[in-house]
């Protein structure tokens, strides 16, 4: 019986940590500074001035795939298919609200009143649209892309660039600039196919919570509010982590790190364990954008919708950020922050009724904070985002004013503090150069340690990337016969 250390309970850790422990004979300890389950995927409790409980979701807000995607084929694999009940934003579907036009996600106009879509026009031109070109291509076929940047991908083939970098913006936090147009191919095909986007009924803590049931139900165990302070490495093999406020030693046969790579690199195995070049590749990866999250409670219904991506009017001074060719230019500073800022929308009690009380909505919004790098600027940064999250939902929905019962905000300064990777919303970026064949790799240099993250291996968005990393390390053991 192998003994594993896990060092956290993300996606990546709670994912990799339910696959051992319901195929492999093993002892599992996994460990998680914060006291709450799932990392960015995690949930918590709001109370309100009456008292009533409100769940809230640290960082995701939107499933691509659901059930059909690497999240639920981690529950099937574990044999917990049912563990996590799914909604799928049906009913309306995805929606852009384009400064007052509500269009879907494949740009077609949507009648405001009956919300059904219109009438569809015969295409006039023969030129090959975004959905068909990733219906003909394969998986495959994605990674010749790895290294062409979104912004000449989308030129050469004639698409919206506005659209789609707003799309990939919203995916992966990156600039157009940089992003691999072969992982937004490949992630684009997969929604398509699926046409699953959804959300976990509970709060998307639902599904690190179902992870970590397996773990504990198969002889292991999950330690909360527990922190690694070292991996322990010993003639080049990982021989187990030192743990908690005792710093006591537990010794493994194997060590799989959810914490951030960068730090498990530099901080808890320490730079001397490794090969220069390695440490130089390790310092050099770029995370993907930072991203904040403004969540509120209203005791009024505003909206039926299940996502929304908000685009509002702007003046031409906040167009910065949404300008790709602006991006470029460089960091922004707190009086850069735009008054008003493109909002990924989720009201999650429309997915799951019981995540607000009867009359209420439970509203939940994301912004990516691009570029931002100067610490110094960060908090002053963070409160204008902050500013101009609610500003644009003011704008939207005036009728929520004199009727929001609470505001909750995760910045990136809070995610870095809590959950590292320097507030990247995801984590290394999906960008040229990081992607594919060039993603940092889920087996380290040093012998028995492993990552399983959205920082190493993999594909996807957000969640789901973290998920194929553990599914691809837990592909890996039982080829490489390392866990039986
Ligand atoms: C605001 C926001 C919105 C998002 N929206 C979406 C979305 O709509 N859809 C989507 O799919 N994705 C979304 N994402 C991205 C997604 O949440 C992440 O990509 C994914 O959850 C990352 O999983 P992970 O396992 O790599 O890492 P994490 O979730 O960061 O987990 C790492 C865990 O390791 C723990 N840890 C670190 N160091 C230690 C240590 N030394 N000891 C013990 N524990 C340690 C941390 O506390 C943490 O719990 C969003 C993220 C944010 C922040």
């Amino acid at each position: 019986m192998k003994r594993i250390a896990i060092i956290g309970s993300g996606i990546g850790g709670s994912g990799i940590g339910a696959l051992i422990a319901t195929s492999f004979k093993s002892k599992i300890n996994l460990y998680e500074q914060n006291n709450w389950i799932g990392g960015r995927c995690g949930s918590y409790l709001k109370k309100d001035k009456l008292g009533r409980e409100w769940v809230c979701d640290v960082g995701t807000h939107i499933f691509g795939n659901c059930d059909k995607g690497f999240l639920g084929e981690i529950l099937n694999k574990i044999g917990k298919p049912d563990a996590v009940k799914w909604a799928y934003c049906r009913d309306p579907g995805p929606r852009i609200n384009m400064m007052g036009n509500i269009l879907s996600f494949g740009l077609k106009k949507i009648s405001k009143k009956s919300g059904a879509e219109k009438k569809k026009k015969p295409r006039k031109s023969k030129k090959r649209g975004f959905r068909e070109i990733i219906n003909e291509m394969s998986y495959e076929d994605t990674y010749k892309f790895d290294d062409v940047p979104l912004i000449d991908y989308l030129k050469q083939e004639k698409l919206n660039a506005f659209m789609y970098t707003l799309q990939a913006g919203l995916m992966f936090g990156t600039k157009p600039t940089e992003t691999s147009a072969g992982e937004f191919l490949r992630c684009s095909k997969l929604n398509a196919t699926n046409r699953a986007f959804g959300y976990s009924f509970g709060g998307t803590g639902a599904i690190p919570t179902a992870y970590c049931k397996a773990i504990e139900e198969n002889n292991g165990i999950v330690k909360l509010e527990t922190k690694v302070n070292r991996i322990v490495v010993e003639d080049g093999s990982a021989i187990g982590v030192e743990v908690g406020k005792d710093n006591e030693f537990v010794e493994s046969d194997i060590v799989i790190s959810n914490a951030d790579i960068k730090s498990t690199v530099l901080k808890l195995v320490g730079e001397n364990h490794f090969e220069k070049d390695y440490v130089e590749r390790i310092k050099n990866l770029v995370w993907g954008g930072q991203v904040c999250s403004l969540k509120l409670g209203v005791d009024i219904h505003v909206t039926d919708d299940k996502w929304l991506n908000y685009v509002p009017k702007m003046d031409a001074s906040d167009m910065k950020v949404l300008d790709p060719n602006k991006l470029i230019e460089g960091d922004i500073t707190a009086k850069d922050v735009p008054k008003k800022v493109v909002l990924m929308i989720v009201p999650i009690s429309n997915l799951d009724p019981n995540l607000a009380p009867p009359g209420c909505q439970n509203l939940h919004t994301v912004t990516p904070t691009l570029g931002v790098t100067q610490d110094e600027e960060r908090k002053k940064i963070s409160k204008a985002f902050e500013k101009a999250c609610m500003n644009t939902l003011l704008d939207l929905w005036p009728e929520i004013e004199g009727h929001i019962l609470w505001t909750d905000f995760v910045s990136d300064v809070f995610l870095d503090a809590k959950l590292g990777k320097e507030g990247a919303g995801t984590g290394i970026g999906q960008i040229v150069g990081q992607v594919g064949k060039n993603r940092p790799s889920q087996i380290s240099p040093i012998k028995n340690l492993y990552y399983s993250s959205a920082d190493a291996g993999g594909w996807g968005v957000g969640t789901e990337l973290a998920a194929k990393s553990a599914l691809d390390l837990f592909d890996y053991f039982k080829q490489q016969k390392i866990l039986v």
